[in-house]
């Protein structure tokens, strides 16, 4: 005899944890199928985050920018930690532990909200209708009023350097080096190969990124970009834009890569090598052929603008569906979903979701960038303030980089904002609530902010909007 539920949801990682267990609290009776297995074999939930995403990867983060302070950055505060030494090892433990407690965290919530969990694995069928086969291989079916899909995505891998034995290793083999790379190769200069690029180019790896495009992120507003990546070198990370990666032969322990750029073929030998050239939505074996749900041409799950597949009472959330592949964006959709399952007017403003990389200094954006805004032929105005002007960064001797905010020439609303500097995620965060909120760049001017703290960088752009900041000469002054 099949179980019966009001919501399943299949997958259980920042999407499909979070769906369930606003299901649950909305009064539906809810399951949530995952089938990942951690290092030692164990079932958990939490998904590429809490496993081997955002979570890891900044408890690592957080590990080498200390070691990286204590080691170069003391002297000038008069502390003298003479010898300094690390334990590569004793880093890998701290952050199993903070992805442990985290996901028994989930675990805990589900019993808290009543959420029923199944282990193993689950294959959508027609008529919301879920195959359920257990760690075991039991297999059971599940009926439900609607399934929600949150199976995420995985790493994209490349003929030209496969996977190979802890030397080529992807994003979650980067997390488990046991110690520290003399050379380190990445292919890919995106989010997650800067970001691990700097883990281990903070403890000592000397670090060379490959990357196919011209332009060093492309995406990014291209001050924040020309900023990032002079920053990026000054620390040591050898950057090579245009390069494509052709191929890669394995030696005794290292591996020699080729790539392409416009002076044609080169060769380079690391120790390792990390493939980190994006990530794809994962459906193997997720999708029976009547079950109605269609993929897009790059393989996502096809939604509309609330999650609803082609398939009725059918919703597909996070980074199996367009949009950022960022966690927040995930757990967001699934809150929707939740909400809408319930008959509310739930939406999610697509328009404004936050980006951060988590390099030193952070990167942060949201919105247009000025590089948008002009394709799009809007009219705009920048403001920009530099974190070398600011009390709290001289303070603390972080005063790289800026924050640029850019409102509509007429309205004055703001359309976008980008920051480079100490915690630029958190920083950002202030222009999306107030985004979300329709502000005006004169109605962030006008706001208190406290004295001294990093947001008044922020506060100093908003006002240098409109030609009003007062710790830097304005282009023109202010208008009467
Ligand atoms: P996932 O987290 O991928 O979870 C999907 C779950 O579904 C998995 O647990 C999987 O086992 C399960 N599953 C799949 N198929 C089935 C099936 N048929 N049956 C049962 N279970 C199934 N994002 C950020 O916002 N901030 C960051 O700082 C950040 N850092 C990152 C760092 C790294 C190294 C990586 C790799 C990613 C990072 N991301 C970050 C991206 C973030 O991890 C993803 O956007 C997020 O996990 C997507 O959530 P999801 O719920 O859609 O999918
Ligand atoms: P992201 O999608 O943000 O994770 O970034 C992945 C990056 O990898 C992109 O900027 C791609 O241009 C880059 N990339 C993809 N394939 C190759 C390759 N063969 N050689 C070098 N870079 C690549």
């Amino acid at each position: 005899m099949s179980k019966k539920f009001d919501v399943v949801v299949i997958g259980g990682g920042p999407g499909g944890y979070v769906a369930a267990i606003r299901c649950a609290q909305l009064g539906f009776e809810t399951a949530c199928i995952d089938k990942w297995l951690n290092k030692d074999g164990k079932a958990v939930f939490g998904g590429t985050c809490l496993n081997v995403g955002c979570i890891p990867s900044k408890a690592l983060l957080d590990s080498s920018h200390k070691y990286h302070e204590a080691k170069d950055n003391f002297d000038i505060h008069g502390i003298q930690v003479g010898d300094i030494s690390m334990d590569v090892s004793a880093m890998l433990k701290r952050k199993d532990q903070i992805v442990k407690n985290l996901t028994m965290g989930v675990a805990t919530l589900f019993k808290a909200n009543g959420v029923k969990a199944f282990e193993g694995t689950g294959k959508l069928l027609a008529g919301k209708k879920v195959e359920f086969t257990n760690h075991a291989g039991t297999v059971e079916v599940l009926e439900a009023e609607h399934v929600i899909i949150a199976t995420g995505s995985v790493p994209v891998n490349i003929p030209p350097a496969p996977l190979t034995d802890g030397i080529i290793v992807d994003s979650s083999g980067a997390l488990e080096f046991p110690e520290v790379p003399k050379r380190l190769g990445v292919i890919g200069a995106g989010v997650i190969g800067l970001e691990l690029g700097s883990v281990w180019g903070r403890l000592g790896a000397e670090v060379v990124v490959l990357e196919a495009q011209d332009k060093f992120l492309h995406l990014v507003d291209q001050a924040v970009a020309k900023e990032a990546q002079k920053l990026f070198t000054k620390q040591g990370m050898d950057i090579r834009l245009g390069a494509r990666v052709t191929g890669s032969k394995i030696g005794s322990n290292d591996v020699t890569v080729t790539y392409q750029d416009a002076e044609g073929e080169k060769t380079e030998k690391f120790d390792k090598l990390i493939v980190a050239v994006g990530r794809r939505p994962y459906t193997e074996a997720l999708l029976a052929g009547d079950a109605g749900v269609n993929l897009d041409e790059r393989g996502f799950i096809h939604v509309d603008e609330s999650c609803q597949t082609d398939a009725p009472g059918v919703w597909a959330i996070g980074d199996v569906v367009r949009g950022p592949m960022l966690a927040h964006k995930a757990s967001e959709e699934g809150v929707m979903v939740a909400e809408r399952i319930a008959g509310h007017k739930a939406q999610l403003n697509y328009d404004v979701i936050p980006s951060v990389i988590y390099t030193h200094p952070e990167i942060a954006w949201v919105g247009r960038t000025e590089e948008q805004l002009k394709a799009d032929g809007e009219p705009y105005n920048v403001g920009m303030f530099p974190f070398a002007a600011n009390g709290r960064a001289m303070a603390a001797n972080d005063t790289d980089g800026f924050v640029k905010i850019i409102a509509h020439a007429e309205t004055d609303r703001i359309l976008g904002a980008s920051v480079i500097g100490p915690s630029a995620g958190d920083l950002c965060q202030q222009v999306v609530v107030a985004m979300e909120f329709g502000s005006s760049a004169e109605d962030m001017g006008m706001m208190v902010f406290s004295h001294p703290t990093l947001s008044e960088v922020v506060h100093e752009a908003a006002l240098s909007v409109n030609n009003a900041a007062i710790h830097k000469a304005n282009r023109k002054p202010k208008k009467k």
